[in-house]
């Protein structure tokens, strides 16, 4: 079993890896994006709480999320856990290393998804999703075959999240640059860290990630 980080800045294309890996490996994707996105629709107090938070393209705070993800490492770990989004902050990282120890579990690798900011912009920019499978799609780069329904699971509910436009994905790069991208240096000095070309198409990026994978 593999616990893994994906990591890197909105559009990197961490969650569409981490599809690969739930389809290809059996590992459990933990999004925290995704949990509280979940939150928010089925309207919990902390659904609420969070939503203009996440409009604005900021991020939530660390308590929160800590919480999400120590709830679900008690739940099915199938091939190992993804965590997709999830460490953002130092203090998440230091969460997340206690909370895998005292679960007698371990991280044993973070992955950096690396891309350029330009190619970030436009990915953002024309991205959708399938409500029921989570596919992710592409008005240019990968627009479904028919028109309003997905190619995986025929699901005809395709998503817009409310963040991917100009402003709030400025902040949220702002907010990967200044709170984020310190877990670069903190899991490089702990020999964790090892970076992928996200810059290359979907399928070779999954072959990185699977050599990488492999050679553990
Ligand atoms: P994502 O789907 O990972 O891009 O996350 C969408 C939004 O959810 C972010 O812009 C934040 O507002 C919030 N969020 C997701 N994960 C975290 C996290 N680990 N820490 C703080 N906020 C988060």
């Amino acid at each position: 079993m593999t616990n893994i980080i994906l990591l890197g800045p909105p559009g990197a294309g961490k969650g569409t890896q981490a599809k690969r890996l739930v389809d290809d490996r059996q590992m459990v994707q933990l999004s925290t994006g995704d949990m509280l996105r979940e939150a928010k629709t089925s309207g919990t107090e902390m659904g609420k709480r969070v939503a203009d938070v996440m409009a604005r393209g900021e991020l939530v705070t660390d308590d929160i999320v800590i919480g999400l993800i120590e709830e679900k490492l008690n739940g099915a770990s199938g091939g190992g856990f993804i965590f997709d989004g999830f460490p953002r902050t130092l203090k998440q990282a230091d969460a997340l290393g206690e909370l895998l120890a005292r679960k007698g579990k371990t991280l044993d690798a973070v992955i950096e998804i690396q891309v350029d900011d330009a190619a970030l912009v436009a990915r953002i920019s024309g991205r959708f999703t399938c409500r029921t499978c989570g596919e992710v799609y592409h008005d240019e780069t990968k627009p479904t075959k028919a028109s309003g329904v997905c190619d995986h699971c025929g699901g005809t509910e395709l998503n817009r999240r409310a963040d991917d436009n100009a402003d709030a994905l400025r902040t949220r790069l702002v907010e990967y640059y200044k709170k984020t991208s310190p877990l670069i240096g903190y899991y490089y000095a702990k020999g964790q860290l090892h970076g992928v070309d996200g810059m290359a198409e979907p399928d070779q990026v999954a072959t990185a990630v699977a050599k990488l994978l492999d050679k553990r």
